[in-house]
């Protein structure tokens, strides 16, 4: 009776565990095929991590609708431009409140976001020239969640 009790009671511990360990995951990250061309940033460490905790897939572009495939976008100061010049800094921003609605929600105080995306990126972004080359800087996202005290990672921290 007793070691049924002690199993039940380990049972809940990890129940609450999996539960204090939730976090925001860039749904790209997951292989959720939501990137600008359409395809994804498939990465076995966030998929085996998965498989311990619960990660709830997030796309800020998407969820601040914008289409998929659409047409890609940097931070250019504190906007963000297409390539070709069209101003979409709005639709990041309401992607970045929604995904920050979601994390209330459930209560989440830790994202991992991809890494240079002009949402996701977090201390590294493209510098808006479109030739991949990186700065110093936050996604729009990631700038939202950490002014709101949750702690945001990359996939190259694990
Ligand atoms: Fe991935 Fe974030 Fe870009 Fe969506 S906005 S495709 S989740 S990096």
């Amino acid at each position: 009776m007793a070691q049924g009790k002690n199993i039940k009671s380990v049972v809940i511990q990890n129940m609450v565990n999996k539960l204090n360990s939730i976090k925001l995951c860039s749904a790209c990250l997951l292989g959720i095929n939501c990137k600008y061309n359409g395809q994804n940033n498939r990465n076995q460490k966030i998929l085996d991590l998965a498989k311990k905790e619960i990660l709830i897939p997030v796309c800020p572009e998407q969820i601040g609708g914008l289409t998929t495939p659409r047409e890609p976008a940097e931070k250019q100061g504190r906007k963000v431009m297409t390539k070709s010049g069209k101003n979409v800094s709005k639709s990041f921003l309401k992607g970045a409140k929604e995904v920050l609605k979601l994390a209330k929600l459930f209560g989440i105080k830790q994202a991992i976001l991809k890494q240079r995306s002009p949402s996701c990126g977090c201390g590294q972004i493209y510098d808006g020239t479109f030739s991949k080359r990186v700065i110093r800087g936050d996604g729009i996202t990631t700038i939202l969640l950490k002014k709101n005290k949750i702690k945001v990672i990359t996939e190259e921290d694990l």
